[in-house]
């Protein structure tokens, strides 16, 4: 059976050359790169090197801004945190509702921590309400942390408008994106956007592996490290680099930018999917259609089904989706960003992700195509919340008291 892998807002397949490029340092140039012979010159250089290569995919920012980490989330951690730690006054944070965990539960242990939060609601395309944003923001506001693109839905934010808006407000209020879903999918020029102060993004999702990550931080920006014991990265993150990695890393971003018009054919293979959908399965929403999105993207709203019950279908014919995202599947609960979209009970439950790459293929759209409106159709047959005649969802018998 073939593998259709649909899930690259989980994770992507490392490209080739990605790991070449690892393979190169695993396997001659293993020096410590803080070593002081001849043969540590070249994992050193391979750091600068990698910091250049990404400053460049950013913008052409300074390289010195790069910060390596291990992953976004940690990243995500080092932006909240390091800022609080590196403020004595303000302790203000404003954040949305379909923030990734890596930041909606930072900012929730930083108020157990002393921080005040303002939670930022979106509307049901998954917009986010500008006004409740504009009336947020305080002269004391610390911190603004706000998604580039949401993993779930792929709906896009207007990050340099409200970076622009937050500045306008106070200069002094540091502005982050996190900006792992949009990393190598649409144009990030940091040179040109200088409104945005800090940056989260990860390796394994633009065809790097798991366990590298960066943060951007533009020079002038106040933040405390918060893993000592090292001179590594400036003092700013202490412990042996993972020089691997990190060429890896930027391997990927060399890759990223000489594939970013690859998305256009991504965006036709996911119009392709959506459209044909749309037309095999009776009352089918695109949940975040109405707002920009990202072109990889397509969560769909089944109403009347269990996704977990569709993923495990989808996956006995070889296809590799995901309903929520991958952090919270696993419970019970559904997505968090779904509700905050006010996705309706019948179709809470019954959301299903695809995201594609650039190795998808078009055969790979038809398989899909093929094979998911069967899927819905033997699932919706076996439903209570399915009006199997009348091809509709029957009405809630008992919507939960938080809808
Ligand atoms: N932010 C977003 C928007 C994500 O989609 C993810 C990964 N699902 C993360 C942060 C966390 O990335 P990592 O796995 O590198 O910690």
């Amino acid at each position: 059976m073939q593998t259709v892998y649909a899930d690259n807002n989980a994770t992507t397949m490392v490209a080739p050359e990605v790991i070449t490029a690892i393979n190169l340092f695993l396997e001659d140039t293993y020096f410590n790169p803080s070593s002081m012979y001849e043969q540590a010159r070249k994992p050193a250089y391979a750091i600068r090197d990698a910091r250049k290569t990404i400053a460049d995919f950013l913008g052409g920012v300074a390289p010195e801004q790069i910060l390596f980490t291990s992953c976004a989330t940690e990243s995500n951690n080092a932006a909240v945190f390091g800022t609080m730690a590196a403020s004595r006054y303000r302790n203000h944070i404003i954040t949305t509702a379909v923030e990734h965990p890596s930041i909606l539960e930072v900012c929730r242990e930083a108020e157990r921590r002393g921080a005040e939060l303002s939670i930022i609601p979106v509307d049901r395309a998954g917009r986010l309400d500008m006004r409740a944003f504009v009336r947020a923001l305080r002269s004391d506001t610390l911190l603004v942390t706000i998604m580039h693109a949401n993993n779930e839905s792929g709906v896009i934010f207007p990050i340099e408008e409200l970076a622009r808006i937050t500045k306008e407000t106070e200069p002094s209020i540091l502005f982050h994106t996190d900006a792992t879903q949009s990393m190598g999918k649409l144009d990030l020029d940091l040179k040109r956007i200088r409104d945005i102060d800090l940056l989260s993004f990860s390796g394994h999702k633009i065809h790097a592996p798991k366990g590298i990550g960066a943060l951007f931080i533009r020079r002038g920006t106040a933040l405390r490290p918060f893993i000592f014991g090292g001179h590594q990265e400036n003092g700013r993150r202490g412990g042996t680099e993972n020089v691997p990695y990190i060429a890896g890393i930027a391997k990927a971003c060399e890759l990223a930018r000489e594939h970013l018009s690859d998305y256009r054919r991504i965006e036709q293979m996911r119009d392709r999917l959506e459209n044909g959908l749309i037309e095999l399965i009776p009352a089918l929403e695109i949940n975040g259609r109405h707002a920009p999105r990202l072109p990889n993207t397509l969560n769909l709203a089944c109403h009347g089904i269990e996704g977990e019950s569709i993923l495990y279908e989808l996956s006995s014919m070889g296809i590799c989706a995901s309903s929520g995202s991958a952090c919270t599947s696993g419970s019970l609960d559904p997505s968090h960003v779904l509700k905050a979209m006010k996705v309706p009970f019948s179709a809470l439950h019954g959301s299903v992700r695809f995201s594609l790459s650039r190795f998808n293929t078009d055969r790979e759209i038809d398989y899909i195509l093929e094979v998911f409106p069967t899927i819905v159709r033997n699932l919706r047959r076996m439903s209570p919340y399915w009006d199997d005649a009348a091809e509709r969802p029957k009405l809630d018998p008992s919507p939960p008291p938080s809808q």
